[in-house]
């Protein structure tokens, strides 16, 4: 891949460039990823945010159409079209950049799903390579990396006074293009320190999980207490980078409101709940729904995992559920 080298002193100039075309989004805290209008609102050095970046492809919150009661008629329209924005996630993690090819197969799938397909289209991702892997990632387990490339248009690797930029995709080649006095070329060494970085990084993801070809057994009483503390909040599922499931409900009254998606999760009694009842009725099942669909049925339909390894689910479940531990006992 193609490879130019950004003087550290010049990435805010060059944000600041961005902003000037572009919508540019980028972690603003450790919390979330969120619009910046100014350079010097850009946090890259606290860490992975607590939220993803998947609401910006696919928000939390969309209004698929409006209804109205005129003169005894039901009239239906469609939401008016946002603006044609240009849009760039600057400082995006590899983990959650890598998010959102897996996303692809199941948003572009036997339906087209248009609003996510045109996010995708409008939004070049510029990732920044992790140099401190936190304690509860484990990227290296799901063919991720700390510097990897899946996803991104450009990769930025921090190095001592500059930065070695991966160029990616032909629109990470435009990119650089259109802000060309940023970049200079690259050279062997800086290559090479790159690739040494990365191996570096690598080893510094603190635990390997080992996921085989055998996949994991659906029967096994393992599964019963293994998420025994889960208390059902479902705050894995919605920080989750690849977690997609939804609801479609109607808001508002018999004149008037609108249809609208939103996020919804596995972790709910209700959810896919039917007239004949609910077909996961304990907390197992459903846990161990979540679990299958991430590390067997997407696999099987789509030939990727659905996790990146990014350990949100660890980190901010307040039961102290570990998907790693989950994975391993029931391997064992
Ligand atoms: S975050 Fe923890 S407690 Fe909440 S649903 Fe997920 S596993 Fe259960
Ligand atoms: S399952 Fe957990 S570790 Fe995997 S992508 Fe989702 S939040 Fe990250």
């Amino acid at each position: 891949m193609e490879a130019r080298i950004l003087r550290r002193d010049k990435l805010l100039e060059l944000v600041d460039d961005l902003i000037k075309d572009h919508e540019v989004i980028a972690p603003r805290d450790d919390l979330s990823y969120g619009r910046v209008r100014s350079a010097s609102e850009v946090c890259l050095d606290l860490g992975q945010p607590a939220k993803s970046l998947k609401e910006f492809i696919f928000p939390d919150r969309e209004v698929l159409l409006e209804f109205e009661k005129v003169d005894g008629q039901m009239r239906l329209s469609e939401p008016a079209a946002s603006e044609n924005t240009s849009r760039i996630i600057f400082g995006a993690r590899p983990c959650d950049a890598a998010a959102l090819p897996v996303l692809d197969k199941v948003f572009a799938w036997d339906y087209l799903d248009s609003s996510f397909l045109e996010r995708r289209k409008q939004t070049a991702i510029v990732s920044v390579a992790c140099e401190e892997p936190a304690k509860t990632c484990f990227c290296t387990s799901v063919a991720g990396s700390p510097a990897g490339t899946s996803g991104s248009d450009l990769v930025l690797t921090p190095m001592e006074d500059v930065y070695h930029v991966t160029i990616v995709t032909e629109r990470g080649q435009a990119l650089v293009e259109e802000h060309e006095r940023f970049f200079e070329k690259s050279d062997q060494m800086h290559d090479r320190k790159r690739a040494q970085l990365e191996d570096e990084w690598i080893q510094k993801v603190s635990r390997v999980i080992e996921l085989d070809e055998k996949g994991l057994e659906f029967e096994k009483p393992v599964w019963e207490t293994i998420t025994q503390q889960c208390i059902d909040c479902g705050v894995c599922t919605f920080l989750c980078p690849t977690c997609h499931c939804f609801d479609i409900q109607d808001e508002g009254n018999e004149s008037r409101g609108e249809r609208v998606r939103l996020w919804d999760s596995c972790a709910f009694y209700n959810f896919t709940k039917m007239p004949v009842g609910q077909p996961r009725p304990t907390h197992y099942r459903r846990y161990r729904q979540r679990i299958m669909h991430k590390f067997q049925y997407y696999p099987k339909n789509f030939g990727k995992i659905l996790c990146v390894g990014c350990g949100r689910c660890i980190r901010y479940c307040p039961a102290g559920v570990d998907i790693r531990d989950v994975l391993q006992k029931v391997k064992e």
